[in-house]
């Protein structure tokens, strides 16, 4: 296990290759350089001459200071997107570079099918432009895009999705499975917890001619480091990502009983607060009345399909869009967001 500290990042990164370690280490040494180096000019420059366009854009101290203990940390949640910039991705990918230009999110969570319809065939393959760098361009879009695999994925090379994580700056990817923690103002903290939810739909694995990728382990072994991480686990919130959803109330899958099976039961067992997936093409919050669990569904990145309610349905949208979470110390509010920057749910988890 490595900890990665610094002003912008608080993670702890599990399962990452030596590498990428050392490459992590060397930018974040690179950067621990320059700010001392920057430091040393600061002071310099008490004594130099302060030059009009410094005193243009001085500011009083109090301004820069940052705000109070309770400062939130946000991020926002896309899926199922990855379409060459079709209309509706576009429209989507549009409104969410500006709702963020003054939500300001930290970092984006990828619930997967990053790339319709195949996957990616390699780091140089042309959908890296078509479908993500091309389509995301708003300068507030420009942050850690933290991104799970979706089974579209394993129709390609998922490899090459990981492997896209040194070439890009902000495509996160360290393995088909990770952790982080991230602070929450000064006095909690949030462990998001990124899986491959692929290895558990039992139709993949018997389909190795599509899915030749994923062994029939894979699965075990990724409960197992699940309930490890979960276990030790200290954070003030839980959040677990995946593809698939556990429970949903889209109009092309429904409710994953490999997931309501084994997954499930783990979330409950850690009081995890909520599972986001992607996978149905639309927008949902679903809550089993007697379960402890919140789970979305933000998979309506690109084209949408029709949803419905069950049971455990709170919201369900059809339209193109994507979420935006809201982390504070005693509460998450999660909003679903529409194409045309309209605010189609809005909820609050307490702790
Ligand atoms: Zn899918």
């Amino acid at each position: 296990m490595v900890r990665v500290t610094n002003t912008n990042h608080e993670s702890i990164f599990t399962g990452l290759s030596h590498p990428l370690r050392e490459a992590i280490f060397s930018v974040l040494t690179m950067r621990s350089s320059i700010r001392i180096t920057l430091v040393l000019l600061g002071c310099l420059s008490i004594a130099a001459p302060i030059t009009h366009a410094q005193k243009k854009n001085s500011k009083p101290a109090a301004a820069v200071a940052p705000a109070a203990d309770d400062k939130a940390l946000k991020f926002l949640a896309i899926g199922d997107w990855g379409d060459n910039g079709q209309e509706s991705q576009q429209a989507v990918a549009n409104e969410m570079g500006k709702f963020n230009q003054e939500f300001e999110a930290k970092f984006v969570i990828s619930t997967g099918d990053n790339f319709y319809c195949c996957g990616v065939a390699s780091v140089d393959d042309p959908q890296w432009m078509s479908s993500y760098e091309n389509v995301y361009r708003n300068h507030s879009l420009q942050i850690d895009w933290n991104v799970v695999l979706g089974n579209h994925d394993y129709q390609g090379n998922p490899q090459a999705e990981i492997d896209y994580s040194k070439k890009s700056r902000r495509w996160i990817m360290p393995s088909r499975y990770y952790t982080q923690v991230k602070k929450v103002g000064k006095n909690a903290t949030a462990r998001f917890v990124y899986l491959d939810t692929n290895p558990f739909i039992d139709k993949y694995l018997k389909n190795p001619d599509n899915f030749d990728h994923i062994k029939s382990s894979a699965a075990d072994a990724e409960l197992a480091w699940l309930d490890s991480v979960l276990s030790n686990s200290k954070e003030t919130w839980k959040i677990v990502i995946g593809h698939h959803p556990v429970y949903s109330s889209g109009s092309e899958h429904g409710n994953q009983p490999e997931l309501i099976a084994r997954l499930e039961p783990v979330l409950e067992k850690y009081h995890v607060d909520a599972y986001f997936s992607g996978h149905e093409h639309d927008l949902q919050h679903q809550k089993r009345a007697d379960g402890t669990v919140n789970y979305f569904v933000s998979g309506s990145g690109g084209e949408p399909r029709p949803t419905g309610k069950t049971e455990t349905t709170k919201f369900s949208s059809d339209h193109p869009g994507f979420m935006a979470i809201t982390l504070k110390k005693d509460a998450m509010d999660v909003d679903a967001i529409d194409s045309k920057g309209k605010k189609l749910y809005s909820t609050t988890l307490s702790k």
